[in-house]
């Protein structure tokens, strides 16, 4: 466990069950659910069940194991939305500067409509 892991943000409270979440798919190591307040016509998270503050934390020192079930996991809800030929966006925000909300790693999956340009 990272010891600047906060244990009470959110998505560790849905983690264990304790908010509850619109939950898609979910495999060992990894869990995908609906934002809350959506982006975009689909707007999923995917996080690890695991302790990870950020993109960083979570690929210096997640396990091979989690990278491989991680990236399965959103390559199944990219095929469950059915957002193959469309297309869709991965985003990740960490820290200030990234203006990351929850700190817990997560990406956000979009689509279902053209998105726009990357920023702004
Ligand atoms: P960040 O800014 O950290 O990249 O994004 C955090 C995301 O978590 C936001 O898009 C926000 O809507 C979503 N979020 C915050 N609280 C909850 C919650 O309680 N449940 C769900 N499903 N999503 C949440």
């Amino acid at each position: 466990m990272n010891h600047l892991y906060d244990v009470n943000n959110i998505f560790a409270k849905i983690l264990r069950s304790e908010i509850p979440c619109k939950k898609i798919l979910e495999n060992n190591f990894t869990l995908a659910f609906s934002d809350i307040n959506p982006q975009a016509p689909i707007h999923i998270l995917v996080i690890p069940k695991n302790s990870y503050i950020n993109f960083y934390d979570f690929t210096k020192n997640g396990s091979i194991k989690e990278h491989e079930s991680f990236w399965k996991l959103v390559n199944e809800v990219i095929e469950h939305c059915k957002l193959e030929s469309d297309g869709f966006r991965i985003i990740t925000n960490s820290g200030n500067n990234g203006n990351q909300e929850v700190p817990h790693f997560h990406v956000h999956l979009l689509g279902g409509e053209n998105l726009g340009r990357m920023i702004g």
